[in-house]
């Protein structure tokens, strides 16, 4: 039966949930705040350079070729996904040794050896333990691809989403029963990071992650993260989906604990049969629904949260030594990680990721200039204001361990966009923090939650597979 389904925001988890429920043949309706599709993935402007402002790292990469499996050839053509060999490399914070992780172990395993010959040897350990956490949670092979296709998607958020050790330990207890040299662990310590989680009390479980990006690599889009946004909006628009920019819901309306419709800023009201909201459920509770049931029943606890800085360089020193993930790994970092989570403290040496796509696809320019994205955790807005002088404190702390690694590079800024908590709150509504809530609230009925924020881990793994979860059970009712 076909259904009217409305859906709020253009993320990329709103984008891929409207098409797949397009595709089926619904009259689907997307509406937008900002004025620009895309949300975190939207790009950000600097002067007169489009960056990517959100997701950079892409696992599971099949499941966008999936969603884009019965799009219109031209549209295919364009989604241009390369793999990463080096997924990453990690610096310790003098700048010296790195360590390089591949898709290939035997790679891995060499350059583990440069540091710890030791560490080394227990490498096909880890591998194999990682490999088993992730069959045991999915119970299906690593191998088994096709057919499994389904339950991967899923399984993989619900799986992560459980907060139950397989194994009874922390993931940092994990990763330092395999290793013993401080940089080799910080080269398989940091992911838990990547969604806001603190590795000393995440669930060991995430080592499924390791095993996740060996079976299916890392992948960069040609173009950068923002061409995903531009060819939703077009697949979704060429399946007769409508999208209406600039144009804020004000309220999720609920009748007899079922959604009937939304209610827009000049205060029209729209039916709908079906409303999935993109923004985070806790968001959407908080703006969104102002009679009926709840849908969040406990109180979210929040991770950490993050200052991104976008940088515009010029000739930067020591180019060579940057991949397109890099990370510079402190000394002491399970102190560095007890201030993140715990304080409101900042950390004297901080963890930082950078993310360098000169490396992949030239950006040159005729001034020599390129793009650059620095991004470092901080603790969460509910336990520190973060105010402009903070700011530049924790600026001046991530330029000084740059500087280290890159001697000179800060001269080389020409142009920058800090974006700090309060900021990135306020552009992508993210929450104090980060935290996870199921896909479907028990007490309303037909409201569903699209996005990161419904399955711990994977940013657009979540977004993606949430979206064909949603399709799913809507096409089975
Ligand atoms: C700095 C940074 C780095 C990241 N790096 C990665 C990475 O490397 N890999 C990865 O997989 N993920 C990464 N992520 C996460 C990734 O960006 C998201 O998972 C992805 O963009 C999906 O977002 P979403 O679908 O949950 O929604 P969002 O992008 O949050 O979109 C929600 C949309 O709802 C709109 N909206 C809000 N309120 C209303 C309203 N009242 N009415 C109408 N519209 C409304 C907003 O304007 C927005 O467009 C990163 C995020 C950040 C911030």
């Amino acid at each position: 039966m076909k259904r009217s389904i409305t859906i709020i925001g253009s993320g990329v988890g709103g984008l891929a949930v409207g098409c797949r429920l397009a595709a089926l043949g619904h009259q689907v309706t997307i509406y937008e705040r900002n004025s620009r599709p895309g949300g975190k993935a939207a790009g950000v402007n600097l002067e007169s350079y489009w960056l990517d402002s959100g997701p950079t790292i892409l696992r599971m990469p099949h499941l966008i070729s999936d969603l884009f499996s019965k799009a219109p050839e031209d549209i295919r053509q364009q989604l241009q996904l390369n793999q990463l060999p080096l997924h990453y490399r990690v610096y310790e914070s003098s700048g010296g040794r790195c360590l390089d992780v591949y898709q290939e172990p035997e790679q891995t395993r060499n350059s583990i050896a440069q540091i710890s010959p030791e560490d080394a040897r227990r490498y096909d350990a880890f591998q194999h333990e990682t490999a088993r956490i992730y069959r045991n949670n999915l119970q299906l092979e690593p191998e088994r691809t096709n057919g499994g296709m389904q339950k991967i998607k899923s399984g993989i958020g619900r799986s992560l989403s459980s907060a139950v050790p397989v194994l009874q330990a922390t993931y940092a207890q994990f990763v330092e029963r395999h290793f013993s040299h401080p940089l080799i662990q910080g080269g398989f310590l940091f992911h838990p990071i990547f969604f806001g989680q603190n590795p000393y009390t995440s669930p060991d479980k995430i080592a499924m992650i390791h095993a996740i990006e060996r079976q299916w690599g890392i992948a960069y889009l040609q173009g950068g993260m923002r061409n995903l946004v531009r060819l939703l909006v077009d697949y979704f628009q060429r399946l007769s989906g409508k999208l209406y920019l600039g144009t804020a819901v004000d309220q999720i309306e609920v009748a007899k604990d079922r959604v009937t419709g939304i209610r827009l800023q000049d205060g029209e009201f729209r039916q709908a049969d079906y409303i999935i909201s993109n923004l985070s459920p806790y968001q959407t509770q908080a703006r969104l629904i102002r009679t009926g049931p709840k849908p969040i029943q406990a109180g979210p606890k929040f991770g950490c949260s993050f200052l991104v800085m976008y940088l515009v360089v010029r000739d930067i020193p020591h180019r060579e030594k940057l991949n397109l993930h890099t990370i510079i790994h402190p000394d002491g970092f399970s102190n560095n990680m007890q201030s993140v989570f715990h304080t409101d403290r900042f950390a004297s040496s901080p963890w930082i990721y950078i993310y360098f796509p000169g490396v992949i696809e030239s950006q040159a320019t005729d001034d020599g200039t390129e793009t650059m994205v620095v991004i470092t955790p901080l603790p969460n807005l509910s336990l520190i204001e973060h105010t402009s002088k903070e700011m530049l404190t924790i600026r001046r702390k991530v330029l000084s361990a740059l500087n280290t690694l890159l001697p000179g590079f800060e001269e080389t800024i020409v142009h920058e966009k800090i974006t700090s908590p309060r900021l990135l709150q306020e552009t992508y509504d993210m929450d104090w923090g980060t935290h996870y809530q199921p896909i479907r609230p028990l007490l309303i009925d037909r409201l569903f939650f699209s996005g990161d924020s419904v399955w711990r881990g994977l940013g657009l793994v979540s977004a993606l597979a949430s979206a064909e979860e949603i399709s799913r059970q809507i096409s089975n009712e």
